[in-house]
This record gives C-alpha cells, structure tokens and sequence, in this order.
C-alpha cells in the first residue's frame, strides 16, 4: 500500500492531512488547562485509532504466542505478527522478508549489528566510523565493541550548521574501517544526510553501511535497496506505532553469515546437547517470545502511513518547518541550532539565557510539550559548547496553531525572565 501511494494536488493534500489530526486522541485533550500542542513528536510520537484499536482487537480476540501453537487463536497470532513483518519489508523496499528482523527498537537494532556482525570482524588496528551527529544509541554500542575488541572509534566532524563535513567523512573512509555508521536524520538537529552519497563512497570502498533511520522513517518514504546500505535501523514508536517494536533491515547475505546475537526459544531449528542448530533468518536474530501486540499493532502503523502517503507528510512537513522556522527567528534573542541545508521537521534552540530545562517547564504550563536537554546526543551539544537546547518537532498532524502556541508561550517566559 505505502508504495503504490497517489500523490496529491500540494494544497488538496494540506488540506487532508488537516482531517488526520482527528485520528489521535491524545492530541484532543487539555494540558494544564490548556489545549495541548504536542511537538516532542522526535522523542515519541502519539498513535492514530487505527493502531490503537488494532491492538484492542488483538488483545481481546487473537492474543496467544507465535509460531508455536496449531490452535486457531496461535494461527491468528501469527498471521498478524508476519503479516506485520510483510507491510514492514514493503514499506522500507527491502528484497525479502528474510531480511526483515523484528527488535524492540533502533537501540536494539544497533547493538545486534556491533556484536553479531562487527565484533568478530574487528581486531586491534581496525576502525569503526561515526560522525558527531550521531544519537547515543549510534555511539556507544561501537564503543563497547572497540573495548572488546581493541578498535579505534573514529568520529566525522561537523560544521556549524549541523552538517556534516563530507570532504573529512570520505577522507576517514580508509581500508582499516570494519563499519561506517550514520544516522540518516539527526534528532537533535534535524540534518538529512545525503545518504545515498555517503553509501555509494563507501561501498565503492567496501565499507560496510549502517544507517540509523529512526528520524527518517516518520518524515519521508526510505527505500534501502535504493540507498544501497547493508544494514537500517529504525523504531516503531517515532512513527506512529507502538514503543518496544523496531526493525533491523540486513542484506540476507551479510545476515546469514552472522552469528544469532541472543539465544532462547523461537531461533532455533534443533536443540541437542552436543549441537544446536539454529532457525532460519530472520528467526535466528529473535529469540523469546516478541512483543507480538505491538508488533501487530506497528503493521498497523504502516498502512496508517500509506494511507496518509509519505511524499504527501515530506511536502506538509517542510512548509510547517518553514512557518516554524520563520515565527522562532523573529523572537528576539532566539538561537537556532540546526540550520542545514536539508532538514527534517526538527528545530533546536535557546532563548536568551534561560536554561532549557527552565524553559521546557515554562512552556507546559501554557500546554506545550517540547523536549528541553541534550537529546542523547551530547557531542552535539559539546560542538556547540551549550548543554542542551528546547527542541520542538514536528509530525503531519501537527498545524499552525500548535506553532503559534509554542511562540506565544516562548514570549510569556521571555518575559517572565525579562
Ligand atoms: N537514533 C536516533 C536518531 C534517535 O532519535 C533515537 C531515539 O530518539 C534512537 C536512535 C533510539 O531509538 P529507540 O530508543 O527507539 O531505540
């Protein structure tokens, strides 16, 4: 379905995406005694009926455990929660649903790939790159396997826009780099990195590729056989579905020579004392009993999404950025951060000198939620020398009002600090 998308008419589709807010009910209720602009949509997103209901369903009729079970209701179970995994492999573009590993989130995704793909591949002398953009869960997994194994984490810098510099990011891409990781859309910042490029250069090295989508994947429609990566991360709950539910996309090739990362019931084939042998993929990547409601409830997310048509969010997105951006700028004594050329629905900034976390709580009093710190991407924060910043982002069912509420509530604190 997202893939067959029609797109519309520009101001046909701002229009329907207008009615979309109606689909969530979180966003219709009073915060503080005022009506709520939520705009923290890049540390969570609110859910549509749609998946909330699909999850009620799920719950009240079909729950049992997956794969295991010849009764009806384990058949249901299983049908859904694979039915699940089909919307995702499509909605991502990826060959097969052999590819398609089903994580509590991008963190996981992540770590799976540092120690079943990177730690038996990496020794001392080895390098594992990165840039300063990158989310904590993009960080430190890639130092825990350099502590393992002895390789050095090397780090792409930055520019003052929040770009990253490519002329220094290829020069890093030498023949000793087990793994180039990067972060498709920065959460602090909101960067696009031109993914595709970084790909292409580092292929054309055989540099594998990981790419941390989970700020792509609610603005934009990701194709990974397009990008060519070998590895996507992304989570559930930044797009419209459940917490605890995410994706490892991995080229079937590169998965089926990994070892399993965690073993237990469901990835395997044969249990013996002498041998295991392990299930096929993308079993052998999830052992344990998943989280099958949420999972059901993610595959109803993506059709959600294809409903609504990822070009028809990019389009509404940039032009409510561009409100944003331009109603922030003209607050005297704003700082913006982030201010890349490519960018998603994310703006970070401080005003005058009060601290964000001060700012954050002024703020909700007047029923806006935005997100005050470091956003776990604290070397951002140190490239500009700040320990945090507010952060209002954007989702498509997000309007001018809630823009204007944000300013509105900017100007009370300003002047309650006047
Ligand atoms: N990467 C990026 C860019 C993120 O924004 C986040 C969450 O904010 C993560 C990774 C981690 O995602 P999760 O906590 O869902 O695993």
């Amino acid at each position: 379905m997202s893939r067959a998308e029609v797109q519309l008419p520009v101001a046909d589709a701002a229009a329907k995406i207008a009615e979309r807010r109606a689909d969530f009910p979180a966003l219709h209720q009073e915060v503080n005694g005022c009506p709520l602009a939520y705009l923290d949509n890049a540390a969570s997103a609110q859910q549509p009926l749609a998946v909330i209901d699909t999850i009620a369903n799920y719950q009240r009729r079909d729950h049992a455990n997956v794969h295991r079970g010849v009764h009806t209701l384990s058949q249901r179970a299983t049908e859904a929660y694979e039915g699940s995994r089909d919307k995702l492999r499509d909605f991502i573009g990826a060959q097969s649903r052999s590819e398609i590993v089903l994580t509590s989130g991008t963190t996981e995704s992540i770590n799976l790939v540092a120690q079943s793909f990177v730690r038996p591949r990496a020794g001392a002398g080895d390098k594992i790159l990165i840039t300063y953009l990158e989310h904590h869960a993009n960080i430190v997994p890639w130092q825990i396997v350099c502590e393992q194994t002895g390789a050095e984490l090397t780090v792409a810098p930055i520019d003052d826009r929040g770009q990253v510099d490519l002329e220094r990011l290829y020069a890093m891409m030498t023949e000793d780099v087990r793994m180039l990781a990067v972060g498709h859309v920065s959460n602090a910042l909101g960067t696009i990195n031109p993914v595709e490029d970084i790909t292409a250069v580092a292929r054309d090295r055989d540099i594998p590729v990981l790419i941390d989508g989970a700020q792509a994947t609610p603005h934009m429609q990701v194709d990974v056989s397009d990008l060519g990566c070998d590895f996507y991360a992304f989570s559930g709950h930044k797009m419209f579905g459940p917490t605890g539910t995410g994706v490892l996309y991995g080229r079937e090739a590169l998965l089926e020579a990994m070892p399993p990362y965690q073993g237990g019931g469901d990835m395997i084939l044969e249990v013996r004392f002498d041998k295991t042998t392990y299930n096929e993929l993308p079993y052998k990547f999830e052992a344990g009993t998943p989280n099958i409601a949420g999972v059901v409830g993610l595959g109803a997310a993506v059709d959600y999404l294809g409903e609504v048509g990822m070009e028809n969010i990019g389009a509404y997105e940039q032009e409510l950025l561009a409100y944003m951006t331009r109603r922030l700028s003209e607050i005297d004594g704003i700082r913006l951060y982030g201010t890349a050329e490519r960018k998603a629905s994310v703006q970070s900034f401080l005003l005058d000198d009060i601290h964000p976390h001060d700012l954050g709580t002024i703020v909700d009093h007047k029923g806006v939620a935005v997100r005050s710190g470091h956003h776990c991407a604290m070397p951002v924060m140190q490239h500009f020398c700040i320990p945090g910043t507010l952060r209002a982002s954007l989702a498509f069912y997000n309007n001018h009002a809630d823009v204007d509420r944000l300013v509105e509530a900017l100007l009370a604190a300003k002047a309650l600090f006047a």
